[in-house]
């Protein structure tokens, strides 16, 4: 099935040329003109991606973002013209998922497209069985018993990855995968000792924690 894009640009050179991208790449486009009629589309359709101009005659991409996010959660890629605005958009105060600065590549705007909706999948479950985890996407932080665990990166990833399926056993290949974009240099003993550094903050919380199971031969999982 393919995707469906909304794109509201009021400048029509730029909306065609993200119509014949999207076109090529078998992506069923719908475009608008104005603010406010990309907000009554939303209301009425199911959209998987939405491409937002910010300078919008009549309310700002800003606004329509707003709007948009008051019922949905469709992933948001901002067009911007001006680099004030980038701040704004960076700032992630209205819930954009990603912006591309004029003049773009409609084939960049594309692979976006793509990245963004693989991002989306990977996060979209959010039933979290275990209520003793908080996740914080948008801070990259994780409360374990109502407190905010110190995390590298890589280990604020790790466990994540664990919450987010508590009982399914990822074996360590799965985890590097899955963690570690640059897997191939990465020793599965690299998954080994980030759990232990999570276990001993988990324990710093809650000495008698053992929320992360070992699996011998297998891997790790998230008792729930
Ligand atoms: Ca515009």
């Amino acid at each position: 099935m393919s995707l469906n894009v909304l794109i509201i640009e009021d400048e029509s050179a730029i909306a065609d040329t993200l119509i014949y991208a999207c076109d090529e790449a078998n992506i069923q486009t719908t475009h608008y003109l104005l603010g406010h009629q990309g907000v009554e589309a939303i209301a009425k359709t199911h959209y998987d991606f939405v491409i937002l101009d910010v300078g919008l005659p009549d309310i700002s991409g800003f606004d329509v973002c707003k709007e948009i996010r008051k019922t949905s959660q469709v992933p948001i890629l901002f067009l911007t013209a001006r680099n004030h605005e980038i701040d704004r958009i960076v700032g992630l105060e209205i819930g954009a998922d990603d912006y591309v600065t004029k003049p773009f590549s409609p084939r960049e705007v594309v692979a976006r497209i793509h990245a963004i909706l693989r991002r989306s999948q990977q996060t979209a479950p959010k039933e979290v069985t275990n209520t003793q985890f908080e996740i914080d996407e948008e801070a990259s932080r994780i409360q374990y018993m109502g407190q905010t665990l110190t995390l590298t990166r890589y280990e604020y990833l790790l466990l994540k990855t664990l919450i987010k399926k508590p009982k399914r056993v990822y074996a360590r290949n799965q985890l590097m995968d899955i963690v570690w974009v640059d897997a191939e240099d990465t020793l599965e003993r690299t998954v080994d000792a980030h759990i232990k550094t999570i276990r001993s903050k988990l324990r710093a919380i809650n000495a008698s924690t053992s929320e992360i199971v070992t699996h011998r031969g297998m891997g790790y999982s998230l008792t729930s």
